[in-house]
C-alpha cells in the first residue's frame, strides 16, 4: 500500500498553520494542550494515515492524506 501526504493547496492555510506551529513549538496550532500526541504530526493523523479507509485533511488542514 503507498499513501500519499501532501499539503493543503490552499497556501493560506499553509502558511496560517505553519506559524502556528511555530508559535506553539511544533504542537499542534488547533489545540490548547501541549503534549505528545499534539506533536505535529499528531497522533490523530498518524492513526488516520495508518487507517486505509482514511481519505482527507488533517485536523488543522495543513495535511492531505491520499488514498
Ligand atoms: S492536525 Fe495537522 S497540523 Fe495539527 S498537529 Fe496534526 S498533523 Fe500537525
Amino acid at each position: 500500500m503507498r499513501v500519499k501526504i501532501r499539503l493543503n493547496e490552499d497556501k493560506e492555510v499553509v502558511k496560517r498553520v505553519k506559524a502556528g506551529l511555530e508559535q506553539k513549538g511544533g504542537y499542534c496550532p488547533c489545540r490548547l494542550e501541549r503534549t505528545e500526541d499534539y506533536k505535529c504530526m499528531c497522533k490523530e493523523f498518524r492513526d488516520q494515515i495508518a487507517d486505509p479507509d482514511y481519505e482527507g485533511y488533517c485536523h488543522c488542514m495543513l495535511y492531505y492524506k491520499e488514498k
